[in-house]
């Protein structure tokens, strides 16, 4: 197999978070011959009213396999549960060791501040894992095996849901990536996620799962002019590179908002 060009690893919460709110970037990105890689915290095992935490579990650890094979891409998960995952040692040594291992040229992860507190905690150890990951004392549990990575790579931010902080204020991205062209791929990978699609087909008599997504997608477009859209913001901390690979990446298919 010809080695990819370039590695992407988005690290979320939850399955299904990084195909909602990044999904069309990342089938953009394969189609130019990018290596996929989506990784979760959790197997979303408060993800049901009905089954029992290790079967829907079980279910979507599957589901989230199947939606990244139609990246042609891989799922990892660093074994936390719903609502009980933390930025603790453990976790910070998983999230390396996953950095090492996957090695990817740029992160993509949730915004800083979002509506539920896993998606912050995975974002705070998005963040934690690109700075530590290259520093060769660092050899806290799994990472230890694992050699250190080249350097700090790009991180970027997907916007909240919703588009809001916690006061309502309006989150702008810093740039918008225009996906209208691969929407429905998007949807497709979405849809492994049958789990949480199908049951709110039954509740509300519609394909609510996508046309949620779809909805968010056009709020972002709408900002910027696009009929669907996924906003981007890039971590600028300090000793965090600021070269826009992403950017470059899918150049022609990026607006700026207007300031
Ligand atoms: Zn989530």
């Amino acid at each position: 197999m010809t080695p990819s060009p370039h590695t992407v690893l988005a690290l979320c919460a939850h399955p299904d978070d990084a195909e909602f709110r990044c999904g069309g970037t990342l089938h953009l990105l394969a189609q130019r011959g990018w290596a996929v890689h989506i990784a979760t915290l959790t197997c979303g095992d408060c993800g049901s009213a009905e089954a029992t935490p290790n079967a829907i579990a079980t279910c979507r650890r599957a589901e989230a396999e199947a939606a990244a094979a139609t990246l042609g891409g891989q799922h990892h998960t660093l074994g936390g549960l719903d609502l009980q995952v933390f930025d603790d040692n453990g976790m910070r040594a998983a999230a390396v060791a996953l950095l090492r291992e996957v090695r990817p040229d740029l992160v993509i992860t949730h915004f800083p501040v979002d509506y539920m507190p896993d998606h912050e905690v995975a974002s705070a150890l998005a963040r934690m894992a690109v700075f530590t990951a290259p520093i060769p004392n660092y050899v806290a549990g799994p990472s230890a095996s694992l050699p250190p990575t080249a350097g700090v790579v790009p991180l970027y931010y997907f916007g909240p849901l919703g588009g809001v902080d916690y006061f309502g204020n309006t989150i702008t991205s810093h740039f918008y990536v225009d996906i209208s062209e691969v929407i429905e791929p998007k949807a497709e990978t979405l849809g492994c996620h049958a789990s949480q699609r199908d049951w709110l087909r039954r509740q509300h008599g519609i394909d609510q799962y996508i046309e949620e997504m779809k909805q968010w997608d056009r709020e972002a477009g709408r900002i910027v002019g696009l009929p669907y859209a996924e906003g981007f913001s890039m971590h600028k901390g300090h000793s965090f590179p600021h070269t826009p690979m992403l950017e470059e990446a899918l150049d022609g298919l990026v607006r700026h908002p207007a300031r």
